[in-house]
C-alpha cells in the first residue's frame, strides 16, 4: 500500500520513456502461437516470427561492410559498441553470419537476455503481461474440455491480447450459438487491479467448473475473459521497479508524445465532449476512430460474436458501476433498455456496494467501449470502477490486500451478468422476483443471485476526482 504521499509523489514525477521488454509465450488453447516482444525497431518486430527460436547475438563486425554483410543475413542491428554489433537474429541467421566469416561472440535466447517487467516488490501479487498470460494457459490446460486460451490480436509493439475461452462445446475462435458474455480488463496501463478482477473470475470459474450453480452457467453460455487489453502500457507502467502513472498504449505520437487514450478511440462519437485531439493529453483520441490495434481487435472480436449479449470492462477506480451513454447527458432512447440497464446496475450495486449512475454522471466522455458496444453492437455494457473509492485510498495503486476484497466484492455481480446472457431485458422481473424472495438458492440461470441488505450502496455520492473511465 502506498501512502498518499507516495502517490502524489508518483503522481508529480514525470516518466522518462524507455523500452526494454521480454515476454514468455502463451498457448492458444493446445498450440503454441508466436507472441512478440514488442521491442524498439521495426527491423526487431520484422524478425519477430517464432520468438521461442529467437536470440539476442554479439558479433564482430568492426566496420561498414562486415556490418552490411550481418545485416543482408537476416541479422537486426540493435546497437553497434566499439567492434561489435548486438541486435536479434535466428539461429539460421547465426549460421548465415559464421558461414559470412563474422565472428559470433554470444547467442542467447532473448526472453533470458530481456528479464520482464515486473511490479515493485510489495506488489508482486499482481500479475505483469507474462504471468497473466501464463495463467490462462494453465487454466486452459486445467481444463481442456472447457477453456481454451487464444489471442484476439495484437497490440501496437506487436504482443498477443491474451484471452480465454470458457465454452463446453466450442474451442477459440470457433463460433458458438449459445449467449455470450465477455470481460475486459486494464485498458488502461496504470490501472492493475482491472486485470486481477477478470483473471481471478476465470480462476474461480474453472476451479468450480464442477460445482452445481457454475456448471449449469458454464454449460449453457459463451464467456470471454480478455483481462489485458493494454499490454504495452501496462508493461511500461511496472518498468523499473516503479510505477508510472500511464494511462494510454505506447503509441508514438506526431509530436513526440507517447500514447493513445484506448477508451477514447471508440467509433462512436469518436474524439466529442471529453475526448481530446491533443496528444500530449491523457485522454488524447488518436488520429481516427480505431486507430489503436488494441480497439480495433476489440472491435474485431465483437464483430465476429453476434451471440456477445453483455460485455463488461472493468477500470479503476471509485467504486462505480456505469452504463451508457458517457458521450452526452442524455439517457440512452430504447425505454425496455434503459429500465434492464438501470435494474441491473442497481442490483449488481446491491452486491458489491458501488454506485450505480450514468456513465456521463461521472463526466462527458465520447469514444469509450461500453457507448460503441451498445450503440453499434447493441451489447448492454457496464464499465465497473472497482475500489478503492478514493486516491487517498490508494488510487490506482492500492496494493495487493485490494486483489482479495475486490475480487470478493465483484463476484457476485459478474455471475449475475453471466447468467443474465440469454436475455438482458429480462433483468427487471428477474430482479423483482429476487428482491421478493431474498436468500433463496439455486441456478443463477433461471433469476437473479439473491439480493441480501448486505453491502448496500451508501447515499453519499463519490467525489470522482480520477474515476478513470
Ligand atoms: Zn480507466
Amino acid at each position: 500500500m502506498r501512502s498518499p504521499a507516495e502517490i502524489l509523489i508518483v503522481l508529480l514525477c514525470a516518466p522518462a520513456l524507455s523500452w526494454a521488454s521480454a515476454d514468455a509465450p502463451f498457448d492458444g488453447g493446445g498450440k503454441p502461437f508466436e507472441i512478440d516482444l514488442g521491442r524498439m525497431t521495426t527491423a526487431s518486430r520484422s524478425l519477430a516470427a517464432e520468438v521461442d527460436d529467437r536470440l539476442w547475438v554479439t558479433a564482430l563486425a568492426p566496420d561498414k561492410r562486415s556490418r552490411t554483410l550481418a545485416s543482408e543475413a537476416g541479422f537486426a542491428i540493435e546497437e553497434i559498441r566499439g567492434g561489435a554489433i548486438m541486435g536479434v537474429a535466428l539461429p539460421e541467421t547465426v549460421d548465415a553470419l559464421k558461414a559470412a566469416g563474422i565472428e559470433v561472440l554470444a547467442a542467447v535466447p532473448l526472453l533470458k537476455q530481456f528479464n520482464a517487467k515486473d511490479f515493485p516488490k510489495e506488489d508482486g501479487a499482481y500479475h505483469n503481461y507474462a504471468e497473466a498470460a501464463a495463467l490462462l494457459n494453465e487454466l486452459a490446460a486445467a481444463a481442456p474440455k472447457l477453456a481454451s486460451a487464444f489471442s484476439i490480436g495484437k497490440s501496437l509493439l506487436g504482443r498477443d491480447i491474451p484471452a480465454l475461452r470458457l465454452n463446453s462445446s466450442a474451442r477459440g475462435p470457433a463460433p458458438s450459438s449459445k449467449p455470450g458474455i465477455v470481460f475486459l480488463g486494464t485498458h488502461h496501463a496504470r490501472e492493475h487491479l482491472s486485470t486481477e478482477i477478470p483473471l481471478l473470475l476465470a480462476k474461480h470459474l474453472v476451479d468450480n467448473r464442477d460445482k452445481p450453480d457454475i456448471a449449469a452457467l458454464l454449460e449453457s453460455r459463451d464467456i470471454f475473459v480478455i483481462p489485458l487489453v493494454n499490454p504495452d502500457g501496462s508493461e511500461y507502467d511496472i518498468e523499473g521497479d516503479r510505477y508510472h502513472m500511464h494511462r494510454k498504449n505506447m503509441r508514438a505520437n506526431s509530436d513526440k508524445s507517447v500514447g493513445v487514450d484506448l477508451n477514447r478511440n471508440y467509433g462512436f462519437h469518436w474524439c466529442e465532449s471529453g475526448a481530446s485531439s491533443n496528444p500530449r493529453s491523457d485522454t488524447y483520441c488518436g488520429t481516427a476512430a480505431f486507430s489503436e490495434p488494441e480497439t480495433a481487435a476489440v472491435k474485431a472480436f465483437l464483430e465476429a460474436r453476434t451471440n456477445v449479449k453483455i460485455l463488461l470492462t472493468y477500470h479503476t477506480f471509485s467504486e462505480l458501476i456505469l452504463y451508457p451513454w458517457g458521450h452526452t447527458e442524455s439517457p440512452i432512447p430504447d425505454a425496455p433498455a434503459l429500465a434492464a440497464y438501470k435494474s441491473m446496475a442497481d442490483a449488481m450495486a446491491k452486491m458489491n456496494g458501488y454506485t450505480p449512475q450514468q456513465s456521463s454522471d461521472l463526466y462527458v466522455a465520447s469514444g469509450d467501449t461500453t457507448d460503441w458496444a451498445w450503440a453499434v453492437r447493441g451489447i448492454f455494457s457496464f464499465t465497473f470502477e472497482l475500489s478503492p473509492k478514493s486516491l487517498w485510498d490508494g488510487g490506482f495503486y492500492p496494493g495487493v490486500p485490494a486483489i482479495a476484497t475486490t475480487f470478493a466484492a465483484n463476484l457476485r455481480p459478474a455471475l449475475y451478468l453471466i447468467g443474465l446472457a440469454d436475455d438482458p431485458l429480462r433483468a427487471p422481473a428477474a430482479d423483482a422476483i429476487s428482491e421478493r424472495r431474498p436468500g433463496r438458492s439455486g441456478s443463477a440461470l433461471d433469476r437473479a443471485p439473491s439480493v441480501s441488505g448486505d453491502g448496500v450502496a451508501g447515499e453519499d455520492r463519490p467525489v470522482a476526482a480520477f474515476g478513470s473511465r
